[in-house]
């Protein structure tokens, strides 16, 4: 999971209505840095009165699926789920280690793949299968279809091949690369299954478990992709991502665009051929034209020229140059606009050298679509986002809001509800060969998941 920017929510109760709502969009200190001063702040009645009255805050768990997961929490065979996910709690870890020690670099994660379709056999899933780009499913039926709730974590690292995949542990911290980032959604997943099969629990609704491919970077979320322009297509109400350590609710998928834009000419000497088009004066042209481009602050999008690259010799005018750049917004709309103008200052780019030229074939570019990840909204008054909230409040634990990248972005963009969740416990250096996962009360994170999952297939 990649979180672009960690916009925190806080959760007030009205002193006048008594309702409970979301505070969204505040300082990221405020709800992870300095908690004092957020309690201070929140905590005040004037501020949650005011919050209230003018309608800056959404009233979110109000409904009757946000009392969901609180009542059904008391029910004595989901208490006996949860119970038993605190009880296995080990060997939730030790799955998580062990998935995490099978190398599943982008695009070869088929090995993981067969070890979690054995996992998943073993928790007593049925019709566990591998689809055709390597997704692993398996299902737990209800007493109905529907609600069919897709529960996923995803299966690849961000690591090449080559990167050591063995985890360490220092008394409560395990490190190893993918050990949080997604090896502890893989496992927790399983162990919701585990519980829900060991405590007898029958759903109206049915579950699909996934494991997913190409979630990270150049994967480009190609396994979910896949999985709702086939398998799942038209079959699934809501999908819940278990991405990450934590409990942290990514309710808003930030959208990218990212393009590959190759400018060619005929090359030649840089004082005899003078007069030619460059390429690289090309993408100079483009570059200065991007940094002006107007982006809305609000929804935040963003772009960045990241990589650039071209030309043979420094008296040689360049037969080639390439940049690589990146657009992103939480905004479908907003992201669109973005891209339309940067394909136009492509263009222009390439009009102005073209008009410039005294001499010699023009430039000709090419502009490749690398990576799209398409945005999307999970609002409040959503079974999923409200009952994430429930079972959240139902257990204690603290709620946060956040924007993020995840596979689902994917549903969201296409209308079904959807939201990314950690897995429990807390980590750092995600992304990275250091990465690390603090397993204290890792189980509350477990038992987060359990509960959802029976909210949402109830
Ligand atoms: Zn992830």
């Amino acid at each position: 999971m990649l979180t672009d920017r960690d916009e925190g929510s806080v959760s007030i109760r009205c002193t006048s209505c008594s309702k409970t709502r979301v505070l969204d969009r505040v300082p990221k200190r405020w709800t992870s840095g300095d908690r004092l001063l957020t309690r201070m702040i929140v905590s005040s009645p004037w501020f949650r009165l005011l919050a209230c009255t003018l309608a800056v805050a959404r009233p979110v768990g109000v409904g009757t699926q946000g009392r969901g997961a609180a009542e059904i929490a008391a029910e004595a065979s989901v208490r006996r789920s949860l119970d038993l996910v605190r009880s296995f709690e080990q060997e939730t870890i030790d799955n998580q280690v062990r998935l995490c020690e099978i190398p599943a670099p982008p695009f070869g994660e088929a090995a993981r793949a067969a070890a979690y379709a054995q996992l998943m056999r073993s928790v007593g899933l049925t019709n566990v299968r591998i689809d055709a780009s390597g997704n692993v499913l398996g299902e737990r039926p209800g007493r109905a279809r529907e609600p069919h709730l897709v529960l996923s974590a995803h299966l690849d690292t961000v690591f090449p091949a080559d990167v050591p995949v063995h985890v360490s542990r220092d008394q409560n911290w395990l490190r190893g690369p993918g050990i949080g980032d997604d090896c502890r959604g893989l496992a927790v997943i399983m162990a919701a299954a585990r519980a829900l099969n060991a405590a007898g629990i029958r759903t109206g609704g049915s579950i699909t478990f996934v494991g997913t491919v190409g979630e990270e970077g150049l994967g480009d979320l190609r396994g979910v992709k896949a999985l709702f322009a086939t398998m799942l297509r038209g079959k699934s109400d809501r999908f819940v991502s278990v991405d990450g350590d934590g409990y942290a609710v990514t309710h808003v998928g930030i959208g990218s665009r990212r393009y590959r834009v190759t400018y060619r000419g005929p090359g030649g000497h840089s004082y005899d051929d003078f007069g030619r088009a460059s390429p690289i004066n090309a993408i100079g042209l483009l570059v200065a034209s991007l940094s002006r481009l107007d982006v809305p602050a609000v929804p935040r999008t963003t772009f960045n020229a990241g990589r650039i690259s071209g030309g043979t010799s420094v008296n040689s005018i360049a037969s080639e140059a390439w940049m690589e750049v990146d657009l992103r917004s939480s905004d479908e709309t907003a992201l669109a606009r973005l891209a339309a103008g940067f394909q136009a200052a492509v263009k222009r780019a390439l009009d102005e050298e073209n008009g410039r030229r005294k001499r010699g074939d023009p430039l000709t570019v090419a502009i490749d679509l690398v990576g799209n990840r398409p945005a999307g909204r999970t609002e409040a008054g959503t079974a999923v986002l409200d009952e994430a909230v429930g079972a959240l409040k139902a257990l204690g634990l603290p709620l946060r809001l956040v924007e993020g990248s995840t596979d689902a972005n994917l549903p969201m963009s296409i209308g079904i509800p959807a939201i990314a969740i950690g897995g429990g416990g807390a980590g750092r250096d995600a992304h990275s060969p250091r990465e690390s996962f603090d397993t204290t009360d890792s189980w509350k994170g477990t038992q987060f998941v359990t509960l959802l999952a029976i909210a949402l297939a109830r």
